[in-house]
């Protein structure tokens, strides 16, 4: 085995090959160092002490498991007179047990592979397949440049049923480019504090902030954007207007006898649903539920005027009359929940109708976005390593297909 092929296949430098072993379906190769120098002044007047012999999983070369052995040194440098453990050029951390080349190998199969797919081919332990993988996405993501980001979108994510401290994780995204910003643990302005120190220098910059109606987030925006244009934005609107219908439905539905609440039993997804996607028995249910149930029907109608008004207006003003008009509609109808709505559409009006003014924020959509961190966690990997998940939040918006991974 040359040195200068173990070089081109395995990247690795500053050692030369001795000898070959082969034990129990392995390749076991060994090598030393050509020259010592000390870390600190580079001159070669060294003093060596052999500490221990060590064994670093390589590349396979076919189908053998493939082992470098070496011995590590301690130096010491006779002109600056300091001892240090000598360093493994190939070794992305001293304690690590497998070499840079098979890492970046792993990290380029990671797109293609899973987790323990990877494990299993190199025969590794999957938790080392993790870590080289959490390694890359931290180094990759650690700096983000924020000096360009205009648009950016807050929203926290309901990840986790057991830590209480570990239950939300808070989102920060460049509306534009759809690049993860910060990940935050928790939610309100505590889960913000790091990404508040980051903008320091860049936030004259940020000229929108879409978000949900979160008092938390207002004051948050208003105290550290003062010039940024505050938008609760389509996707928000939406899912608060359908907690509405949902609560209107547990209320009705808590009233009822046994018989009308068989009726409505398990409905809840087609009050939420969009009508369109209904087919047409789900639409006719739909509308007898709708007739017993005049408040329920009552929120639903109003939904649908709510997304309608999305699609339609053209522009903020279009947008504003539209709502002010719905909010009549909807206290007319003296179901409360729609009233609390409606109250809530009137104080945000600034902010809602801003959603039009900013070219509705169209680029990266929010709901496509938390679908993906939904599926994420439904991956095995996803919630037991918190850091994993967070740096692989970061890296979600390369993330090419849907496919288990
Ligand atoms: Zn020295």
């Amino acid at each position: 085995m040359s040195t200068s092929l173990m070089y081109h296949t395995q990247q690795i430098r500053e050692f030369q090959h001795t000898s070959l072993k082969f034990k129990d379906n392995k390749v076991i190769q060994c090598i030393k160092r050509k020259n010592f120098n000390c870390d600190l002044c580079r001159s070669n007047k060294v003093r060596l002490e052999a500490l221990r012999v060590r064994q670093i999983q390589a590349l396979p070369y076919g189908l053998k498991k493939t082992y470098f052995e070496f011995t590590i040194h301690r130096i010491y440098c006779m002109k600056c007179k300091k001892r240090q453990i000598e360093k493994i050029p190939f070794l992305s951390h001293p304690k690590s047990r497998i070499t840079k080349a098979l890492e970046r190998t792993i990290v380029e199969l990671r797109s293609e592979m899973s987790i323990s797919a990877i494990a299993k081919y190199f025969d590794l332990d999957w938790r080392t397949v993790k870590n080289v993988e959490k390694r890359y996405l931290k180094k990759k993501f650690k700096r983000i440049k924020l000096k360009n980001v205009r648009i950016i979108g807050i929203d926290e994510i309901f990840v986790s049923r057991k830590k209480e401290n570990e239950k939300y994780k808070t989102v920060v995204r460049d509306l534009e480019s759809g690049a993860v910003l910060h990940v935050g643990n928790g939610k309100g302005t505590e889960a913000l504090k790091q990404f508040e120190n980051r903008i320091r220098c860049v936030k004259r910059n940020f000229e929108a902030v879409a978000m949900d109606m979160s008092r938390a987030f207002i004051k948050w925006v208003s105290e550290n954007l003062p010039k940024a244009e505050i938008v609760f934005d389509h996707f928000h609107v939406i899912k608060m207007m359908n907690d509405k219908v949902d609560k209107v439905r547990r209320r009705i539905t808590a009233g009822l006898d046994d018989a009308h609440k068989k009726l409505l039993k398990n409905q809840r997804f087609l009050f939420l649903r969009s009508v369109e996607k209904l087919d047409p028995d789900a639409k006719l249910l739909l509308d007898n539920l709708r007739k017993t149930f005049r408040e329920l029907g009552d929120a639903s109608m109003l939904k649908e005027a709510l997304r309608s008004i999305y699609r339609q207006a053209e522009n903020d003003t279009q947008a504003e009359a539209a709502l002010i008009n719905w909010c009549a509609i909807a206290r007319q109808t003296e179901v409360h929940e729609l009233i609390q709505m409606a109250n809530t559409i009137e104080k945000h009006m600034k902010g809602i109708t801003a959603y039009w003014r900013t070219g509705g924020l169209s680029n990266a959509s929010m709901e496509g976005f938390n679908n993906k961190i939904r599926w994420l966690m439904r991956q095995a990997y996803g919630y037991r390593d918190d850091e994993y998940f967070k740096w692989k939040i970061y890296d979600l918006p390369n993330l090419k297909t849907k496919k288990q991974l």
